[in-house]
């Protein structure tokens, strides 16, 4: 695993991780299963890493017994606190969660199934060091996930990057290193609507990325459903670009355009050659596509209605139901 896409030109002031604090966040949803062997993993990481560290894990209303698995862990465990979200309310705000109470001079986030290997956290320290910012990990190779999920991530890095003015980095997730002063930036942004990739690559600072192969999940299930992807698609690209509302603009004229065409040349024609009333076909054709390009302008107008409106309402992002080894 070595470090790719490095600006050379940067200039870098080198920090040291002596007597530092490390936060790790752990969304957790239905995790029950994952959790010996994800603390097995983060003990051996942070006991070579030479930092303090916290592991901040966030209950996103799981059904099994993460949460009381994660009692009895805290109990025992210093370093492990805890937040129970009152119901699950989606990894994004999970991380949001986790994020709000990190106090670690570098915030990682990790999932629980460690299919962010946590033994790249080492390298990632290394990078602050040098210092960068913000150290993403960047999946070398995805052969773990299913051909379709390859396909539409695939598509939609393609899509968000060529319409969106701050591009993610394909194939990031939200596994990555971040200093302090990035999770101070990122806790200023109001927004209720969390895509927290785009959020990341939107704070800037200096970045950079560590190729490594993404392993499948160590036990349990995935939480997500092809369905949860493509409104999260869709949260992505409204959130961050309002191009497919300007688009319709472009649109509506080039329709213009060829239907002022179509009607000089049926003036011409009938001009020329007389009356023609079959046409049938035809005019059904142009009034049915003509519908149903209005339908997907009011549908994205809506997309986007409806994120203003939750905007508005600006309910909270999350509700904590319990706290563990948080001092009051
Ligand atoms: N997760 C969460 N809330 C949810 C769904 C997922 O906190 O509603 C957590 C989950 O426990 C895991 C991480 O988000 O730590 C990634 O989820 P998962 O492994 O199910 O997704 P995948 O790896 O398949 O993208
Ligand atoms: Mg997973």
């Amino acid at each position: 695993m070595t470090a790719d896409v490095r600006d050379r030109a940067l200039r870098l002031t080198p920090r040291s991780r002596a007597g530092k604090l490390l936060s790790l966040i752990v969304p957790m949803h239905n995790e029950a299963p994952v959790l010996d062997h994800l603390f097995k993993a983060l003990d051996g990481v942070i006991a070579d890493l030479g930092v303090r560290a916290e592991i901040i894990c966030v209950d996103d209303g799981s059904r099994d017994a993460t949460l009381e698995q994660l009692r009895t862990r805290a109990a025992a465990d210093p370093r492990i606190r805890v937040i129970a979200l009152s119901r699950n309310f989606g990894k994004e705000a999970a991380l949001t969660a986790g994020v709000d109470v990190a106090a670690g001079d570098m915030v990682v986030p990790l999932d629980a199934d460690l299919q962010d290997p946590p033994s790249l956290i080492a390298e990632f320290v290394d990078l602050w060091e040098q210092g960068y910012d913000v150290v993403y990990g960047v999946r070398a190779d995805r052969r773990s996930d299913h051909w379709l999920k390859r396909l539409t991530a695939g598509s939609f890095y393609r899509v968000f990057n060529a319409i969106s003015a701050s591009p993610i980095p394909p194939s990031t997730g939200d596994f990555r290193l971040m200093d302090r002063q990035v999770i101070e930036a990122l806790k200023q942004l109001p927004e209720r609507n969390r895509f927290m990739k785009g959020l990341f690559a939107w704070v800037g600072f200096r970045q950079v990325g560590v190729a490594y192969v993404r392993p499948e999940r160590v036990a349990g299930q995935t939480s997500w459903r092809y369905f949860q992807l493509w409104r999260f698609a869709l949260d992505g690209i409204t959130s961050f670009t309002t191009a497919p509302l300007r688009v319709w603009t472009v649109v509506g004229l080039a329709a213009a355009m060829v239907a002022l065409i179509a009607a000089l040349a049926l003036i011409v024609r009938v001009l020329v050659v007389g009356r023609d009333v079959p046409g049938y076909a035809s005019l059904m054709v142009v009034v049915l596509f003509g519908f149903a390009i209005q339908m997907i302008a009011f549908g994205i107008l809506g997309e986007y209605v409806g994120r203003l409106y939750e905007e508005v309402k600006g309910r909270p992002l999350y509700l904590v139901r319990e706290r563990v080894g948080f001092e009051a």
